[in-house]
């Protein structure tokens, strides 16, 4: 059912604009003069020189802690690089100086771009060696590459170590591709290694609706 919509009676000066227009810019003028006047009360943040408080359950850019001796305490676990959705961590485990401590990571790299800061890595760690509190939330960079971090880096906030450490990338020819080695049943079905490996037959009852694969 159409709903008629009765029109405002405006009067001369209104239906003229003009007035109306320089009634609308003193409005936006006593605004300007009531804030270049009073700033303390202004609602804006002036990001980024003054940064906004953050929650104190905010996750910023993550770090590793570090014991007395200036060793991680990470362990190497795995578990991080397990529990992370995302798979942006990976670790290198390396044994331990300590004849206390079975293991340690001999490299640490978090990729930040893949990170969705969900904090699971934080959540899954038993030694305490990752947190998500240094409140950086404003990352710069130039590459890719400068969004991968190190192990230096989490520990101490520098550093550039997992630039040299990594080995330079390796492209892995496709299937189809003229130098591609014929493909194995293996590869067939997903291994590029050339490892033996059986695909896992997941059994039909895991999976209502579905069929196995
Ligand atoms: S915050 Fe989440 S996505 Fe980021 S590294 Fe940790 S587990 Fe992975
Ligand atoms: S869960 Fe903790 S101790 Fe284990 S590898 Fe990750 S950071 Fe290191």
């Amino acid at each position: 059912m159409a709903l008629k919509v009765a029109s405002p009676k405006l009067s001369f000066l209104e239906r003229i604009y003009v007035a109306e227009v320089f009634r609308g810019l003193g409005v936006t003028f006593r605004h300007l003069a009531k804030n270049v006047v009073n700033q303390s009360d202004m609602p804006t943040v002036q990001f980024p020189e003054q940064p906004k408080p953050l929650a104190v359950r905010h996750r910023s850019r993550h770090r590793l802690t570090v014991r007395e001796n200036g060793q991680p305490k990470c362990v190497a676990c795995m578990c991080c690089e397990t529990a992370c959705p995302a798979r942006c961590i990976h670790i290198v485990a390396e044994e331990s100086d300590e004849v206390w401590i079975e293991k340690r990571c001999k490299t640490f790299e978090i990729d930040l771009l893949r990170c969705v800061f969900c904090g699971y890595c934080v959540e899954a760690c038993p030694e305490d060696a990752i947190r998500m509190d240094t409140d950086e939330v404003i990352l710069v960079g130039e590459r890719r590459e400068d969004f991968i971090v190190g192990r230096e880096f989490l520990m101490f906030g520098k550093g550039d170590d997992w630039k040299t450490g990594r080995p330079a990338e390796v492209a892995v020819p496709r299937p189809g591709d003229p130098e591609a080695p014929p493909a194995t049943p293996d590869e067939d079905a997903g291994w590029r290694d050339g490892a033996p490996r059986e695909r896992i037959k997941i059994p039909a009852g895991w999976r209502a609706n579905s069929k196995e694969v």
